[in-house]
């Protein structure tokens, strides 16, 4: 099929940076830039709504065939919808993102949402980040980045994040939770995260985001 553009995709651990990157670069090419982490959070965050255990395959199989998740761009800021609800915020605490890890492991869940970014990818034209992308969603994405940084810079990047929003949160335990969770990614079954043979393997550890997309940006003009 002919795409209006590149699909990029950028995988990596937990607080590599990416969200930040992928957002900066889709406005520098003028691309759509899709959050498929936040995709996860929102099935998550119904599930826990709903009192859903997330290793409750039924439930979430059910729980995935009557629910909208959206994502509507606003101002460049995405903003994340659960049957027409905003909870862009709500996703966001370290707690959502171990429930978001729990229930990726789910068949019925990645089932639901490989549909939906395909469908947003499709036609090109997209910088899309998570864990698979290289591997599952877009394996023939024209570009495969895979960021990564030691869990030490990692876990300082996500607690500056999170304190920047005013969240009370604790140096020490967020790291270990990216830890935790990043061992549970790698380890599931079902498109776990590992970066795709032919990914470009980016260490970001005491790069500026600048100099991250400064050197994924060279990339992209020799494809174009
Ligand atoms: O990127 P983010 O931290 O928001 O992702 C939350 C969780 O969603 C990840 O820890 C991972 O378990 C899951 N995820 C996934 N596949 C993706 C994106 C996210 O399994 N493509």
């Amino acid at each position: 099929m002919k795409r209006n553009g590149l699909v990029i995709a950028l995988d990596g651990p937990s607080g590599a940076g990416k969200s930040t990157v992928a957002r900066l670069l889709a406005q520098k090419l003028g691309y759509l830039y899709i959050d498929t982490g936040a995709m996860y959070r929102a099935i998550g965050w119904k599930a826990r709504h709903e009192g859903i255990d997330p290793s409750d395959e039924k439930k979430l199989a059910d729980l995935c065939q009557r629910t909208e998740v959206l994502i509507k761009k606003d101002n460049s800021d995405p903003r994340v919808y659960v049957d027409g609800r905003d909870v862009s915020n709500e996703i966001r605490t370290p707690e959502m993102g171990m429930t978001a890890s729990a229930v990726s492991k789910s068949a019925a869940v990645r089932a639901r949402l490989l549909t939906l970014q395909r469908e947003l990818g499709n036609n090109g034209g997209v910088v899309m980040d998570g864990r698979d992308i290289g591997t599952v969603v877009f394996p023939d994405a024209d570009i495969k980045f895979f960021l990564d940084a030691s869990a030490g810079e990692r876990g300082r990047r996500r607690y500056l994040e999170l304190k920047a929003k005013g969240m009370d949160v604790d140096l020490a335990r967020i790291t270990q939770e990216i830890v935790d969770r990043d061992q549970q990614d790698s380890s599931r079954i079902l498109a776990p995260l590992k970066k795709a043979e032919d990914a470009l393997l980016l260490d970001t550890t005491g790069m500026s985001i600048d100099g991250v997309l400064d050197a994924m940006l060279k990339v992209v003009e020799k494809v174009k």
